[in-house]
């Protein structure tokens, strides 16, 4: 019996295997849950579709680009044709274009700035909100969402992204208040800096050869932390925690220097 047995789990944003969402996806389905997966762009149904039979139940692959309200509202549909029911709803996605995390922050464009809040911070309460009729029918859920230090503290070059990890951890706070009502508990990790597609984008101060010195653990953290942290946060073993964001960084945060 697993942590998860007997959840549903749609998993959004994956792009290949060093994804967040992947290593979550994979430690979910050690647990013992039921896995939908989403993916952005026909180029990574590809690499899904690949990684997809490495689960031992395998999962449920669904288009989905939070930046199209037809494909969000599209998604409650297509995931009712295989599902009655949804437990959890893991959020893993943020875009910002490379030029708006370089250089100066003040130089962010109106366009750019809305772009990265859009993708990165409103589509947590747009995926929310279309799945909840599912997870109403689960009577309650667990939403995770996946944020950064830079949200809470200045990472240099981490520029607009900073903004919008901000923004997501608020919107944390006020989802977990407003759909507490509904039993869906609605939580953040802030995961150290591992190598992604996303972050290769970030050329941050604290790079990442350095981080092992820097933290109380002197190590940096795996996919797998990752993953394990968000089982335990999604499992009924946390059903009294929402509004959280939990610090899955070797300790990083809580350094001065
Ligand atoms: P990643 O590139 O593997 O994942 C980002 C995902 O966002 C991709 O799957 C991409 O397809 C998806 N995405 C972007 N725009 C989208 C859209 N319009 N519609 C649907 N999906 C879209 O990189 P990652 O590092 O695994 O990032 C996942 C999350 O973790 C992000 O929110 C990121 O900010 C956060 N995070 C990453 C790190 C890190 O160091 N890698 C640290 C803390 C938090």
């Amino acid at each position: 019996m697993g942590l998860l047995t007997g959840k549903r789990a749609l998993v959004a944003g994956v792009a290949n295997k060093r994804s967040i969402a992947w290593g979550i996806a994979r430690c979910f389905a050690e647990e013992g849950a039921e896995l939908a997966i989403t993916y952005q762009h026909e180029r990574f149904r590809e690499n899904i579709e690949k990684l997809v039979p490495e689960l031992p139940g395998g999962a449920i692959v669904l288009p989905l680009d939070v930046a199209d309200d037809a494909s969000l509202t599209a998604l409650p549909a297509l995931l009712g044709e295989r599902w009655e029911k949804l437990d959890i709803l893991v959020h893993s996605i943020a875009f910002a274009r490379t030029e708006d995390l370089q250089g100066r922050f003040s130089d962010v464009p109106r366009d750019g700035y809305a772009l990265a809040q859009d993708v990165g911070a409103y589509s947590l309460v747009a995926l929310s909100r279309v799945l909840l009729p599912l997870m109403q029918a689960a009577g309650g859920g667990s939403v995770l969402t996946m944020t950064y230090l830079g949200g809470e503290r200045v990472m240099p070059s981490y520029n607009v992204m900073g903004v919008v990890k901000a923004a997501l951890e608020s919107a944390v706070r006020y989802l977990a208040y407003d759909l507490g009502s509904d039993n869906v508990r609605v939580n953040a990790i802030s995961a150290g800096p591992l190598r992604t597609l996303a972050s290769s984008a970030v050329k941050a101060a604290t790079a990442l050869r350095d981080v092992p010195e820097r933290t109380p653990l002197r190590r940096n953290i795996a996919l797998e932390d990752v993953g394990r942290a968000a089982a335990f946060l999604c499992s009924d073993w946390a059903q009294n925690i929402t509004g959280q964001v939990l610090f899955v960084d070797a300790g990083f945060h809580i350094m001065g220097i």
